[in-house]
This record gives C-alpha cells, sequence and structure tokens, in this order.
C-alpha cells in the first residue's frame, strides 16, 4: 500500500493515530485517503507535510481546514482550532434559541468565528457580531464567513475594553469561549497544543484561569437585554466560580452542561 511508508515515518516519530492522519493528508493532496499512485509532485508534497506533522504541528493546520459542527473552518497558525467540546456550547444556545426569531448576538473571543458561523447557518435572521482581538484571528473568521456565505459583523477589539462593550445594547445572546486554562495546564500542554496561540488559551492571571468570564460577566451585562442568555465554554473545573459570577451580576437559571466525557464544559444563566 502506497501509504503504508507514511504511516511508518509518523509511528516512527511518535505521533498517534498515524494512520488517520496520513489518510487525511492523502486525501488533501490528491482528492482520495487511500490513492495508490502518486505523481512525484504529489508524493513531494505529502512528504513535506509528513515532516511538519512529525514534528508535532497539529494535522489541522497542516490540512489548513478543520470541520466544526459540519462546517468547514479554514484554520493556520495564529487561530485556535475548532474543538469538538465547543460543538455543545453551540447546541446549548441553539436549543434556547427554539421558537425565537430574528435575535441579536454577539460572539466574544470569535477566533476562527466557528461559534458564530454555526450559530448563523442555523439562525439565518439572527443578527450576529462577534468580536476578536486577534487580527490574524480576524483574518481565518472573515475567510469563513465569506467562503459559507454567512453574514457576520467583525470586530477587531478587546473584550475587556469597557468603551467598546458600551456600544452594543440589547443582545438577545451573549456566547464566549474565551481563553481559560490556568498557567499550570499552561505548563502541560501536548506539543499539537503549544503551537496554538498562548493568547487564546491562557485564562489571564486569576489562578484557576477564570479571569475573562469574571470580566466579561460585569463588563457586558450591561449589553444583554432583560431576559438574555450569557452561555459559556469552561474549563472543567470552572463551574462552580463562573455560575457565583453569574450569580452575583444578577444572572438566574443558571445551568451547568457536560460535554461527551461527562465533565463540566457550558455554563449558561439568563439576566434578569
Ligand atoms: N479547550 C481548549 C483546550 O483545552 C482551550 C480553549 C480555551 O482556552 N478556550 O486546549
Amino acid at each position: 500500500m502506497v501509504n503504508a511508508e507514511f504511516v511508518r515515518m509518523l509511528e516512527t516519530a511518535g505521533i498517534p493515530d498515524a494512520d488517520f492522519d496520513v489518510k487525511c493528508i492523502m486525501e488533501q493532496v490528491t482528492g482520495n485517503r487511500l490513492a495508490s499512485e502518486l505523481h512525484p509532485e504529489q508524493k513531494q508534497q505529502i512528504l513535506n507535510m509528513i515532516q511538519r506533522r512529525s514534528k508535532g504541528e497539529p494535522l489541522q493546520y497542516i490540512l489548513g481546514e478543520w470541520e466544526f459542527y459540519g462546517l468547514r473552518m479554514f484554520v493556520g497558525k495564529g487561530v485556535l482550532i475548532p474543538r469538538p467540546d465547543t460543538e455543545i456550547l453551540v447546541d446549548t444556545v441553539l436549543d434556547w434559541c427554539k421558537g425565537k426569531s430574528g435575535l441579536k448576538i454577539l460572539d466574544l473571543c470569535t477566533g476562527s468565528g466557528c461559534i458564530a458561523l454555526a450559530l448563523k447557518k442555523y439562525l439565518p435572521d439572527a443578527e450576529i457580531s462577534a468580536v476578536d482581538a486577534s487580527e490574524t484571528a480576524l483574518s481565518y473568521a472573515r475567510r469563513n464567513a465569506e467562503y459559507h456565505h454567512l453574514e457576520i459583523a467583525f470586530h477587531h477589539a478587546d473584550v475587556l475594553d469597557k468603551d467598546f462593550a458600551e456600544q452594543f445594547q440589547d443582545c438577545d445572546i451573549i456566547v464566549s469561549n474565551p481563553p481559560y486554562l490556568t498557567g499550570q495546564e499552561m505548563q502541560e500542554l501536548q506539543t499539537e497544543v503549544r503551537h496554538e496561540p498562548a493568547v487564546a488559551l491562557l485564562g489571564g492571571s486569576d489562578k484557576d484561569g477564570t479571569y475573562f468570564y469574571r470580566k466579561i460577566t460585569s463588563i457586558w451585562r450591561e449589553a444583554i437585554k432583560s431576559g438574555g442568555l450569557l452561555a459559556y465554554e469552561i474549563g472543567w473545573k470552572q463551574a462552580g466560580r463562573v455560575s457565583e459570577f453569574l450569580n452575583s451580576n444578577a444572572f438566574r437559571q443558571i445551568q451547568v452542561i457536560q460535554d461527551y466525557e461527562q465533565r463540566d464544559r457550558v455554563v449558561t444563566g439568563e439576566k434578569i
């Protein structure tokens, strides 16, 4: 088999799931994950990709794309790779939206735009804005929006900037997957995750990684209309703290939703 040699190269480099990675790379280059013949230039291209993967670069960056909520998302260095766990946040928001229309939604720390775009896809009449502090991340988000012909108003801004937040009012929903890893967790990252932007991962100066939830909840509460939803993805040990922030900022109906591994992953609350 033509790809056995590539699989062996990745296995030798200690890459788990070598077979899967090779199939994805083959598909990307040849359009066929089991291609049995390669042109020399295809082989060279595949070898270059195998070499990058051998050094621990994430498969998603090498492919330049990854799927999120059934949508192709372009990704690369400088933007967080969309995670399956984040689909739970999208599911939670979409559940809350059932029977409602014309919603005004804001996605803070949008990164690749994956949350905003998945929501827009399933809520075509929603007015969705998305914010990120990284121009690189936004360039991917804009490209993803264009590719899917989904209209999102993107803003390059710091979500902790109070003056910026004051420009927004009457949102039905604010959704966010902010950086939330602790300093300790940043020390223990997998090789692949080390290739991703630290600014998208490190949850600020609070020891438990909850700085962004504390700040966003107080800075943005005024932008949410009464009865509106605030929905966060969280780190699995953060549900208690994040629920406290919601509670002390006059959010009620606080709910914690778990991921596929039965770990707390999403917290939501409705503004009084
Ligand atoms: N879930 C990501 C990880 O574990 C972290 C994403 C984030 O900080 N928002 O790598």
